[in-house]
């Protein structure tokens, strides 16, 4: 088992390895004031690992309920929000209660959120069953729910009180979903540069799926812990986010979350490369990497689209916005630029 312990306002423990799932109740035993626990999943995972986890935990005491719902960022909005509340409030749980998020991101975020406000806020545990919620999402307590307008718009930042990553949940993956992850992990090796990057060529990550995690929590660890309400030094996780964000937006969201980072990050190392940031080295290395795992690093979507799809990003303020590039493999930087500036980069970046 790997461990690595987050050091935010309220310190918390990420444990990774295989058959931790099993371990939970015992350990939620000695961690948890709880008398009652709701475990939050959704119609994919529950019945892999949240039915089995659900008597497990009453067998081990606790008075558990479960809340499922339906899989897909389509259910990360206020009314299953507000439905997992009423539930809450329902099973009884007081703010001795915890919540349990067994699932990929959708999951977390919703069911974290729910937690950071139901009774003004009750402790709740990461157990992350997708590749992309294990290195990202599910460590770092940015919680949040999606309005129609865009994604994430209301939330909290609320760490938890344990993440718990099986890594033996990993194994029944989609290829779709573990390349998802793969983009981001690529993204945390660009930010730490070596021993991860390389080590991610060397052999596929879903060999070494405990290391490489862990390596990842520790990388988003220090950023947490530098900057755990995301004013400064976190926006550099963002790498290969704001363009690609906006090719998911574009595609309707059929270019998914990991593609996206994928196909930004290649713009911007190319960018970066072409604007005499970083040298050659730097998009050629990245874009075999990610080549090497099936994922993408061209859009078809032109710079004058993403631009204007960019604008309205959450994450950019209405007169500048932020561009996380390469100047190393290992070494990121934030340029906060005007919208013109930001449409030279996507041309740089080999955008029509
Ligand atoms: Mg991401």
């Amino acid at each position: 088992m790997t461990s690595v312990t987050v050091k935010t306002g309220k310190p918390y423990e990420v444990r990774i390895g295989a058959g931790l799932l099993q371990e939970a109740p015992a350990v939620l035993r000695a961690l948890l004031p709880a008398k009652r626990l709701m475990v939050v999943s959704d119609d994919n995972v529950f019945p892999l690992y949240g039915e089995a986890l659900v008597k497990a935990l009453t067998e081990a005491g606790f008075m558990t309920s479960s809340y499922v719902m339906e899989s897909g960022e389509q259910s990360k909005n206020l009314t299953v929000y507000g439905d997992l509340l009423g539930k809450l409030c329902e099973a009884g749980l007081t703010r001795d209660d915890s919540v349990i998020a067994l699932g990929g991101g959708v999951v977390g975020d919703l069911a974290g959120f729910a937690a950071a406000t139901y009774q003004r806020g009750i402790s709740y545990v990461q157990m992350p069953t997708s590749l992309l919620a294990a290195v990202d999402s599910s460590v770092g307590g940015k919680t949040a729910v999606d309005l129609p307008g865009g994604k994430n718009q209301v939330g909290a930042f609320c760490q938890p009180a344990l993440v718990l990553c099986d890594i033996d949940t990993l194994k029944t993956l989609p290829e779709l979903e573990y390349r998802n992850g793969c983009a981001e992990i690529i993204k945390y090796g660009m930010l730490l540069g070596e021993p991860l990057f390389t080590r991610l060529s060397e052999k596929p990550v879903k060999e070494m799926y405990e290391e490489i995690i862990g390596s990842c929590v520790a990388v988003k660890r220090d950023y947490v812990e530098a900057d755990e309400f995301d004013r400064g030094l976190r926006m550099l996780l963002n790498l290969g986010h704001t363009a690609g964000h906006g090719v998911e937006l574009l595609s309707g969201f059929t270019v998914p979350h990991g593609q996206g980072v994928a196909i930004g990050m290649a713009i911007i190392a190319r960018a970066a490369h072409a604007m005499g940031y970083c040298d050659e080295t730097v998009p050629k290395r990245l874009i075999k990497l990610l080549n090497m795992y099936g994922l993408p690093t061209e859009t078809e979507f032109t710079a004058d689209e993403l631009t204007a799809a960019v604008a309205n990003d959450k994450k950019n303020t209405a007169t500048s916005m932020r561009i996380v590039y390469p100047e190393a493999v290992g070494s990121c930087k934030v340029l906060s630029v005007s919208k013109e500036t930001f449409h030279e980069w996507l041309k740089a970046g080999g955008l029509l």
